[in-house]
């Protein structure tokens, strides 16, 4: 079989090394190879563990296992990440995938696919630079995938804006979240090997791209974060609603779609490598194995099953109040004071908590997370390690 992906970010490069290694005759086309495609690059020790050559080989990365999680009234925890992550550059990343996927087999070649044609079982694949033809097309072509009969179709409400600035210096040894009682998303700060990512994501609204440009700046100005010889990046990230998750297309005749043009992302945290990485493994499996058929139900069963539940978890995390607070501001504090709702968010960073779970965890806990709490306030608290300046 001679198979076309289209796009070699994460998804599409992954999926290329593994059914180039099984022999097959892949051609992977990307127009821009391996760039900096706007992201905050971590990845979680759910994906690290998974696929441990991303936390083993030589490529430039940035281990952190330091967090603080900031609510919008400005309470903070402070976690050490028992379960580090690692934040690579895009561009290190995609050339890491890439070159693996090389190495299997995979031919790489440098084009825009326009269109995608299906005829009499071929695709025809028309590039701005040249023609292909495929017996199978995989769909890797991120959020902005714009063979709109392919993968998964994404209205507005569907996606988030994400967007920030690269900044250079040596960075800080923690990652920073804060959370804001007005957005449907975060600011984070992810310290690279040289430079920081810094960013935010939230739904689109009536406030628009420009409203959430101006929060993370006056958030670096708060922050001394130095906005001069800042890059500025900004691209979407699927974030798709509860009902949009029962339509998804992620398969059909001759092709399959996986990573972000297929929707996979989790609607809370923004995580989406892990599940391009995931996706690419079960489509690559399914075709190895004969049984292209069952990717569908296995990308439902294991992954989009649980990301729907974050779908209709994620307004409620967001807006949400509990005990007369912001939830997030009561995720903080309860961070900070007890080691059991500890123990459930350090999972979460980890990202091996899955949402199925989540409730009954929650409600498992939550008299021992009381009495914790109550316990503790009546000792001094204290963090566990010094927040450094940004930069
Ligand atoms: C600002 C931001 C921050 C993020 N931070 C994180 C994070 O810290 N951790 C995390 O896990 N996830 C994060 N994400 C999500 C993560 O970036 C994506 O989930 C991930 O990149 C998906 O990989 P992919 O291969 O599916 O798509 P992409 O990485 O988008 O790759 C798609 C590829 O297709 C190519 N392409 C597109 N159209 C065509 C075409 N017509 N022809 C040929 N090639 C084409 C592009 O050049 C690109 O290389 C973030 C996203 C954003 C926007």
């Amino acid at each position: 079989m001679n198979i076309a992906i289209i796009g070699g970010g994460p998804a599409g490069a992954f999926a290329g090394e593994s059914l180039a290694g099984a022999g097959l005759a892949v051609t992977i086309i990307d127009e821009k190879l391996a760039w900096e495609k706007p992201c905050g690059g971590a990845l979680t020790a759910k994906a690290l563990e998974q696929y441990p050559f991303l936390a083993s080989g030589e490529a430039p990365k940035r281990f952190v296992d330091r967090a603080v999680l900031v609510a919008s009234s400005g309470a903070r925890a402070c976690l050490r990440l028992r379960r580090p992550i690692a934040i690579y550059s895009r561009q290190v990343l995609n050339g890491l995938l890439l070159d693996r996927a090389r190495r299997a087999g995979a031919t790489i070649v440098q084009d825009r696919v326009v269109e995608a044609e299906r005829r009499d079982e071929q695709w025809m694949l028309r590039g701005k630079h040249s023609e292909y033809t495929a017996d199978f097309c995989v769909v890797a072509a991120g959020a902005r995938n714009p063979l709109r009969h392919m993968g998964a179709s994404l209205g507005r409400d569907d996606t988030y804006v994400a967007l920030g600035y690269y900044v250079p210096g040596r960075p800080q040894a923690h990652i920073e979240i804060q959370f804001r009682n007005d957005l449907e998303g975060y600011i984070w700060v992810f310290p690279r090997t040289d430079h920081l990512s810094v960013g935010i994501c939230g739904r689109i609204d009536s406030r628009g791209t420009p409203w959430l440009r101006h929060v993370v700046e006056d958030y670096m100005a708060a922050r001394g974060i130095p906005l001069d010889g800042a890059t500025f990046y900004c691209h979407l990230l699927p974030s798709l609603e509860p009902a949009s998750f029962e339509r998804n297309r992620v398969e059909g005749e001759g092709w399959a779609a996986v990573g972000d043009a297929a929707g996979l992302v989790d609607p809370i945290t923004g995580e989406g490598l892990y599940y391009a990485l995931r996706s690419a493994d079960l489509l690559a499996g399914g075709v190895r194995e004969g049984r292209v058929a069952e990717y569908a139900r296995c990308v439902r069963a294991e992954l989009m099953d649980d990301l729907q539940l974050g779908a209709r978890i994620a307004r409620r995390f967001y807006h949400g109040r509990f005990l007369f607070d912001a939830v997030t501001t009561r995720m903080v504090q309860f961070c900070r004071r007890s080691p059991a709702f500890e123990d459930l968010m350090q999972d979460l960073i980890a990202g091996s908590q899955t949402y199925r779970g989540l409730k009954e965890r929650l409600w498992r806990q939550f008299g021992l997370t009381l009495w914790e709490i109550a316990s503790g306030c009546l000792r001094p608290s204290h963090e566990p390690f010094e927040i450094e300046s940004p930069v």
